[in-house]
């Protein structure tokens, strides 16, 4: 490592061969060797030692909604991305919805793209939107660097974002794999939902009853039916029935292209917990019981299921209204994703290797980023300093997304993100926060 600017040291180093001990040489930005702990630091390098805190690649969050420009007043670029480099997110890539405009034109992602560009504490990718109508944007997206396209098969929550009808949606996939794209969706079948009840208000039991998981395994048959008849590549968002899990297995086995992520709040919340009214818990699909959660740990442990993002999609505190019916669907967890993963996760006796694998190589592998995802040479320096054993609770005022409303409050986790590191350089540690230094990305060709 002779020409090596930065030498971060930790006895715990998580590699893609294991965590050992290891000296990880850094210069340019770049990961230039990982090295033994005791190497010897040449001359003119900075050496952070790090001692037992585990060095972990940064986080890739492929599912977060900062709603900037439009609605500002929800979430923005600059709050989202230094809650995620709290929360040791070191990317992410921001949903077409629900900013304005929606990102479903190149026109669109330049604008996007213009508010990101100042206010990015981390590097900041785009999906594209695929609405009924917008066939022809698809391919100018692609090559203008979007990491391919978000498709809802049920009605989004806001107008701009219309639904795809089975047909609309067909027709989208011959399109992205004309061009080799990945098409994302939220899979909740329309029908199902309105034969569900939905008798609203403030109880948790009713708004459950009201987004069975029907309609998640009806949509999502019907997605596998399309991918595997047009050979196209497709993504389940936020999966949270584990009803689908058996369907999603064998569609693999057979050969269709499908991945599969679902989310902390899936993972670490149950429907049993949620107190009726509390509606910073209301999200689609919802949480479900305790019974459901057991089998989406099991789907990761076997890789049914591929990876972890949040669905971070806040709103102002007021849309969290006490009925479920009306209230604004959404958890806010980017500062904490990690956090919560990780404490469930070591209960039910898995390592940080396994959460690391589920947030950071899986999600990097998703979207291409073949610089991200990984402590190895020839990868970006991103980096989250982490403690573990060390526990916190949860106090909304020392979050850093625009609308302090979490899920989380009050709970007590493992795990406290000490710093964080892009290309090398510290953008956050104990709080304070470096002037913003994240990167637009494009998909790589
Ligand atoms: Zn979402």
């Amino acid at each position: 490592m002779s020409d090596a600017e930065l030498v971060l040291r930790s006895t715990r180093v998580i590699t893609p061969e294991g965590t050992r001990a290891a000296s990880v040489a850094v210069t340019g930005g770049t990961i230039t060797a990982v090295l033994p702990h005791d190497a010897e630091v040449p001359a003119g390098a900075r050496l952070e030692d790090l001692g037992d805190d585990v060095l972990l690649p940064g986080l890739v969050d492929t599912h977060v909604h900062v709603n900037d420009p439009g609605r500002t007043e929800w979430e923005g670029f600059w709050t989202a991305t230094r809650a995620a480099a709290a929360g040791g997110i070191t990317t992410l890539i921001d949903m077409p919805l629900n900013s304005l405009p929606p990102t479903t034109t190149v026109d669109n992602l330049r604008i996007k793209q213009d508010v990101a560009r100042d206010k990015a504490h981390i590097d900041v990718g785009f999906w594209g939107g695929a609405l009924p109508g917008n066939v022809k944007d698809l391919r100018p997206l692609h090559d203008a660097g979007v990491f391919g396209f978000k498709a809802f098969l049920s009605p989004s929550g806001v107008d701009e974002f219309p639904h795809l009808t089975r047909e609309a949606l067909a027709t989208s996939l011959a399109e992205t794999a004309g061009f080799g794209g990945l098409l994302i969706v939220h899979a909740e079948d329309p029908h199902h939902l309105d034969a569900a009840p939905q008798h609203g208000g403030p109880r948790y039991t009713d708004f459950l009853a009201s987004r069975p998981r029907d309609a998640e395994d009806t949509a999502i048959a019907t997605l596998i039916a399309e991918a595997k008849r047009l050979d196209a590549r497709v993504h389940v968002l936020h999966l949270s029935s584990s009803d689908a899990l058996p369907l999603i297995a064998e569609a693999r086995a057979e050969g269709v292209r499908i991945t599969v992520e679902t989310c902390p709040h899936y993972l670490t919340l149950t429907a049993e917990e949620v107190p009726d009214g509390a509606s910073e818990f209301k999200c689609c699909p919802p949480i479900r019981e305790a019974a459901n959660q057991d089998l989406l740990w099991q789907a990761l442990a076997d890789g049914t299921i591929d990876c972890v993002v949040t669905d971070h999609s806040p709103s102002t505190a007021d849309l969290k209204t006490g009925d479920f019916a009306t209230a604004w669907g959404g958890i806010s967890s980017l500062q904490l994703s990690l956090a919560a993963v990780w404490t469930e996760a070591r209960e039910r006796g898995y390592g940080l290797e396994d959460v690391v694998r589920w947030m950071s190589a899986r999600t990097a592998a998703l979207v291409g980023l073949d610089r991200k995802g990984a402590i190895e040479p020839g990868r970006d320096a991103d980096f989250a300093v982490l403690a573990p054993e060390e526990t916190f609770t949860v106090d909304p005022a020392e979050l850093q997304h625009r609308n302090r409303v979490t899920a989380y409050a009050g709970r007590t986790l493992h795990g406290v993100v000490r710093s964080t590191w892009l290309r090398g350089e510290r953008i956050v540690a104990d709080g304070e926060f470096t002037a913003p230094k994240g990167r637009l990305l494009t998909r790589p060709h």
